[in-house]
């Protein structure tokens, strides 16, 4: 039973799951997308998923022609349908088939696919021994030119992040804004521990808001940990006491070493350890399963 796309309605076999070349996702980058797991039966914060995707829909003036509750069902009916009580959700809106040109105005539907199938993680050492990273020289967008905080079809400038790092032989990259303030990963937000205060970026760096920084930041508080966004330079990273990533595919991942700097004694953190250990256990647990 697994297998099966939602295409603008209809759960179609994954072979037949197509879109047009005249799609303006296809041809532009002019489409939104959300990215979210299931675990255990259960789709995590699937809510706070929706609302970012209809946010980003209405920046970009993209009209979806189903409302919130109706797309909220329609992820969970494309979860029932393939079974999987562990998976990756791909809900992508795209403007739709048009004409040549980039003017959106003769694409008449926009077209929404819902993937739901099994994701290629990292490997699980990574997890325990943690990950070196760079900064690299493609800087993240603009937010006065394509905000961050969209979260578009356009990857290319964290594409171009990611291959400079990985052939500098490192898996992930730190993006810097204009400013040379460090702004994120290539698909995650990042933290620093510094002297007990747990630091990220603020949003006006440059930054997709994302749900697994929202959530360890929630996290953290509850342990009585002081968490600060505030604009963090290179140089907070070198010196950091513990460094890690946060994101929907990635959760929460421990970083050692930055630009050649061991982070801390070179081993993922005691906080990091024990922020895993919590996002784990919620993840697994909260809301109520689907299948
Ligand atoms: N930044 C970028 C650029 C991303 O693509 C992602 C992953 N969607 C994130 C941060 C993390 O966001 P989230 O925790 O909502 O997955």
């Amino acid at each position: 039973m697994s297998g099966l796309v939602f295409m603008n309605g209809n759960l179609v076999p994954k072979a037949e799951a197509t879109v047009s070349v005249y799609d303006h996702g296809f041809l532009y980058g002019d489409g939104i997308f959300e990215g979210i797991r299931v675990y255990n039966g259960r789709i995590f914060r699937l809510r706070d998923h929706l609302y970012r995707l209809y946010e980003s829909a209405h920046s970009i003036m993209l009209t979806i022609d189903y409302t919130l509750d109706e797309m909220e069902k329609a992820v969970i009916e494309t979860v029932k349908a393939n079974g999987l009580r562990d998976a990756y959700i791909r809900l992508v809106i795209s403007r739709g088939p048009g004409d040549l040109g980039l003017n959106p105005k003769n694409c008449e539907k926009s077209q929404v696919v819902i993937i739901v199938d099994h994701i290629s993680l990292y490997p699980a050492e990574v997890y325990t021994e943690g990950i070196t990273v760079i900064t690299v020289p493609t800087r993240r967008n603009l937010t006065d030119a394509l905000d961050p905080k969209i979260k578009s079809l356009n990857y290319l400038n964290n594409i171009l992040a990611r291959i400079e790092a990985e052939r500098a032989g490192v898996m992930e990259a730190l993006m810097l804004n204009n400013q040379g303030y460090v702004s994120e990963g290539t698909a995650d937000n990042v933290f620093i521990m510094r002297r007990g205060v747990l630091k990220t970026p603020p949003a006006h760096m440059g930054i997709l808001e994302g749900i697994t920084r929202e959530l360890v930041m929630d996290l953290a508080r509850e342990s009585g940990i002081a968490v600060k966004e505030v604009p963090l330079t290179r140089h907070d990273f070198y010196v950091a006491d513990e460094c890690f990533l946060t994101g929907t595919a990635a959760e929460l991942m421990p970083v050692i070493g930055v630009d050649g700097r061991q982070v801390g004694n070179g081993k993922p953190g005691p906080v990091t350890g024990n922020l895993i250990d919590a996002y784990r256990e919620l993840t697994r647990t909260e809301g109520e399963p689907v299948l």
